[in-house]
């Protein structure tokens, strides 16, 4: 029987919650299917190990998760911590440090879900962003200077570099590919920035003559706001850049019906270095230890996880117990407009899980 190691890292907030419910889920349904087993590892890493060691990892924490099949993430962020700082040393640091350049977040309305676009509803869209993940705006480039003085600078500067944009373009090509409509929209801002942005739109027509039966179009990250908001079934596979696509894709999550719900899988194709799993939301501090956060996006990235791990079935079975809980609309979190507490919503989803409740 496979076993699969896996280093859970909660991190802050409610990540702790989310984390927690869905090992649970993992388990269940490893025992449920008897084919496979997870090995699960817990790491304390987040802002109480940062205000104790100085720092939100060990040392040697890229290291220590280097031999891991797949990393599961709550969330990194503290009000008593500048925000710059519980990114940059726990997430950032993980998705940088393992070359995780593909940062993926499927977006549809969920079986039973409410999404606030009126007449909108499951099947209506259903999308899957491609977030550059390792450069661009987020590149880490740039300094600060004078501090304190009139002439007090700073400047962040977007890096483009071939190899990265080119691979994440190809990477976006292949999806589109895999899927049933082979459509996929490039956003971009070349009209302002001359310079990074018109070679990602170089680099994407390039690509794009090595998949001829992929349709492709290009919106300015402007106008793609009105267009997911107007006319979401016109739009399929999308690729942006970093900084774009961290927008896009919580407007997407809030479209989708909750910022709880939706997941993201931070993917090293190349699989030398482990794949990073997490919900796209933050750690919510405002409804932290009250037992009340959706857990479902740490369960579909749960389920992300799976199909990574080369468990496809049983990453659909997930989604089907799932969404079996959300359609029946009794086990509902608050920020689904229902009263059902985190712990209500594992229970039911691992009832689905042993179909207990067909
Ligand atoms: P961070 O700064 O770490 O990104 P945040 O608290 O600013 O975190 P999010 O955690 O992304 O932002 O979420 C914004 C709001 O959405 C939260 O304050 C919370 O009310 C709600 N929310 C987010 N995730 C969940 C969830 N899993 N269940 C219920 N509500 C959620």
């Amino acid at each position: 029987m496979k076993t699969y190691k896996i280093a859970a890292i909660p991190g802050d907030g409610i990540g702790g919650e989310v984390i927690t419910a869905g090992i649970t889920v993992l388990d269940a349904l490893a025992k449920r299917r008897g084919s496979f087993a997870f090995d699960i590892q817990r790491f304390p890493w987040g802002a109480d190990y940062y205000l104790e060691h100085g720092q939100m990892m060990a040392e040697d924490g890229l290291e220590t998760l280097k031999p891991f099949d797949a990393i599961y993430f709550g969330s990194a962020g503290d009000p008593r911590i500048p925000d710059h700082i519980t990114l940059w040393q726990l997430r950032l640091a993980i998705c940088q440090g393992f070359g995780q350049y593909a940062n993926v977040r499927p977006t549809r309305v969920l079986e039973g879900v409410r999404s606030p676009l009126a007449g909108v509803g499951p099947g209506d869209f259903d999308w899957v962003i491609v977030r550059e993940n390792t450069e661009g705006e987020y590149a880490g480039v740039g300094g600060r200077a004078h501090k304190g003085f009139d002439n007090d600078l700073a400047m962040d500067v977007s890096v483009f570099t071939r190899t990265g944009v080119e691979r994440i373009h190809r990477f976006s090509f292949e999806l589109a590919r895999s899927r049933p409509r082979k459509l996929l929209t490039m956003v971009t801002k070349s009209n302002a920035q001359r310079h990074g942005m018109v070679m990602w739109d170089d680099i994407f027509s390039q690509v794009a003559a090595d998949y001829p039966d992929v349709t492709t179009d290009r919106m300015l990250v402007d106008a793609m706001t009105t267009r997911m908001v107007l006319d979401p079934g016109s739009l399929d596979v999308i690729v942006a850049t970093n900084l774009h696509a961290d927008i896009l894709s919580d407007l997407a999550a809030a479209l989708s019906g909750s910022m709880g719900i939706a997941p993201t899988a931070n993917l090293r194709p190349e699989g030398d270095f482990p794949s990073m799993f997490e919900p796209i939301h933050g750690s919510a501090f405002d409804i932290m230890g009250k037992g009340i956060a959706n857990p479902i996006g740490a369960f579909w990235s749960a389920s992300m996880m799976l199909e990574h791990l080369g468990e496809a079935d049983a990453a659909d079975s997930l989604m089907v117990a799932i969404e079996r809980v959300t359609a029946g609309g009794e086990m509902m979190s608050q920020d689904l407009g229902g009263t059902a507490t985190t712990n209500e919503v594992t229970a039911a989803v691992i009832d689905a899980i042993h179909g207990d409740n067909e």
